[in-house]
């Protein structure tokens, strides 16, 4: 197979058009193009009038290795690599002890099931409910301000993605392909195949949640077992190394291979694992607010006359900005054509999030606009982060009334400085509701003050997105863990805790949904090798 990359097409083309330019890349007759599949489809948009179709395409020929030979040296056209998964082991057949998986996001989801996968029957525990259960609880807080702090947007089967906008890329090396690995596992699991192939593939709340109900039928029809409402409150660790899980019911669990994949907002368990010794470090995180703006306008502005065709969707932009008092602010989790959600986990706190369902199609577009902080900013022990966290949260509760409502101002009443009575042409979706006022004491001075410069000289970027009638909902604490679990760079376990792998966002070595995904088959990998290494050992 060979690999074609930096094919580009008109926009509106044919098939016709895609044969015809492979064709003439690489120099052969009709009859020697065997087949072709789209392995990445991407645009380019920096001349509106004129968008281009990016492709990256693999083909098979007719003596390929002649054409490869003749074509040496043109770097679009390569040798397509081996994407495909390869197993790291194989569980022994009697083998007794079962390896644990604390939480099942999108982390946990892939650690149990690879290791199911390889035959070792992993025991999920996750504190919160199966996800059409969960699903009520969330909506609970959304339409009736009931938070439930053990079933939320943080909490319960799916992890925190679950409701979410599913923006499946990211940015880590994944020189293993694993990225491919997920991206097939969620299409058996029935999500939509072309995310095996655009460039920013996404999926969506709904089809999130029927994916996640079948990934777990097939981790039990793999041996696996799952228990829901089933929280781990403690670890039992004898001579440095793991060997039980205690959950808040009281029962216990002997086991000596744990992944602990709980996400950023697990705060008990976090202090838990203080209080146990496991080693913890701060970490920097981001905090600011929600942005909405009509998505209209983004797409003009990204698309031009473009706006509106269906193989383009909805417009997302990232944004950039160094303050002059030496903060970064950027733009978090663009959800385009989405709503702003309430994402507390903790009664008397609000934070917010984005999601969207697969087709982008509300009215307005939202992301996060935060400002990056260091332990700098909250000194103290390793859960000092969380409690600053904790903090604005609180403000933000007590600035909405108190009622869940989140504070909120429009965005030319924020860089005036002035407090926001009315809203204009943009409608908050935030629900339950947006409590409208003067954000100015909701986050940090310096916070606020990097935000206020950042949002006109964002204007320079997209036109529009100063507007006046924008709005701003605080507060976005969680973009990602205020703390780190760290762990060993070559067996992936906790750097003073044998058995124990800590992974995924909540531990610091993920931030989303793919490579939280990508981390839990890295650990699944680590810890299958280590227990084949204990039955060696006898
Ligand atoms: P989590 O998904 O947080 O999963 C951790 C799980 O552990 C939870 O289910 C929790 O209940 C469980 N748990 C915690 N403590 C315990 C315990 N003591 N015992 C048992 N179980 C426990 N990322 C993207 O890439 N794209 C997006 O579009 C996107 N949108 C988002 C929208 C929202 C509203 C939110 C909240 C997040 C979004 N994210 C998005 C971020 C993404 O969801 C996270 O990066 C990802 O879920 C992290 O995966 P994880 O498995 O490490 O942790």
């Amino acid at each position: 197979m060979l690999r074609l990359t930096d094919v580009q097409l008109p926009l509106d083309h044919s098939e016709e058009d895609l044969l015809a330019a492979i064709i003439a890349r690489l120099g052969i007759k009709a009859d020697d193009l065997i087949a072709h599949t789209v392995f990445r489809r991407g645009y380019d948009a920096r001349k509106k009038n004129a968008i281009v179709m990016v492709y990256t395409l693999d083909v098979e020929i007719r003596d390929q290795d002649k054409h490869a030979k003749r074509l040496q040296g043109n770097r679009h056209v390569t040798i397509a690599p081996d994407t495909s998964y390869h197993f790291v082991a194989q569980a022994p057949a009697d083998l007794t002890m079962r390896p644990v998986v604390i939480g099942f996001g999108p982390c946990g989801i892939f650690a149990a099931l690879i290791l199911a996968q390889m035959g070792f029957r992993p025991i999920i525990l996750e504190r919160g409910k199966e996800v059409r259960e969960r699903t009520k609880d969330t909506f609970g807080l959304w339409r009736k301000r009931e938070l439930n702090p053990e079933s939320n947007v943080q909490f319960g089967e799916g992890g925190a993605g679950t409701f979410s906008d599913g923006k499946l890329w990211s940015q880590v090396k994944d020189p293993k392909h694993y990225g491919r690995k997920v991206l097939m596992e969620f299409v058996k699991a029935d999500a939509p195949p072309e995310i095996m192939y655009v460039s920013k593939p996404h999926i969506g709340t709904f089809r999130l949640v029927k994916m996640v109900e079948l990934m777990r039928e097939e981790i039990v029809r793999l041996g696996g077992e799952f228990r829901f409402e089933s929280k781990v409150d403690d670890i039992e660790i004898e001579d440095g190394k793991v060997c039980g899980l205690k959950l808040a019911d009281g029962s216990h669990i002997a086991t000596d291979h744990v992944v602990l994949a709980i996400g950023h907002s697990a705060r008990d368990t976090f202090k838990m694992l203080h209080a146990r010794g496991i080693y913890l470090e701060p970490k920097p995180f981001s905090i600011g607010f929600r942005i909405e703006h009509p998505q209209s306008l983004i797409d003009a502005c990204r698309l031009g006359p473009n706006a509106g065709h269906p193989v383009l969707g909805a417009a997302d932009y990232k944004l950039v900005y160094h303050a002059s008092n030496g903060r970064s602010v950027y733009s978090f989790c663009m959800c385009p054509g989405g709503t702003v959600v309430a994402a507390a986990s903790e009664p008397g706190r609000v934070v917010t999030n984005g999601m969207s369902q697969y087709s982008r199609n509300e009215r307005n577009a939202n992301a996060g606009i935060v400002v990056g902080i260091t332990p700098a900013d909250y000194p103290g022990d390793p859960l000092a982060g969380m409690e600053f966290q904790r903090q604005w949260e609180e403000r933000a509760f007590e600035l909405g009334g108190g009622n869940y409502d989140a504070p909120g101002q429009l965005v030319g009443d924020f860089i005036a400085d002035r407090p926001s009575t009315e809203f204009g042409s943009v409608l908050p979706s935030y629900k339950p509701g947006v409590k409208l006022g003067d954000l100015n004491t909701s986050l940090p001075s310096y916070v606020i003050a990097a935000i206020r410069e950042a949002l006109p000289a964002f204007e320079k970027q997209i036109k529009g997105f100063s507007m006046n009638d924008a709005v701003l909902t605080g507060v976005e604490t969680r973009t990602s863990s205020p703390i780190s679990i760290k762990r060993n760079d070559d067996d992936l376990q906790s750097i003073n805790t044998r058995g124990l792998f800590p992974a995924g966002e909540g531990a610091g070595y993920a931030g989303g949904i793919m490579s939280a995904a990508i981390d839990g088959i890295r650990v699944a990998e680590a810890l299958a090798l280590s227990m084949l290494e204990g039955v060696k050992r006898g």
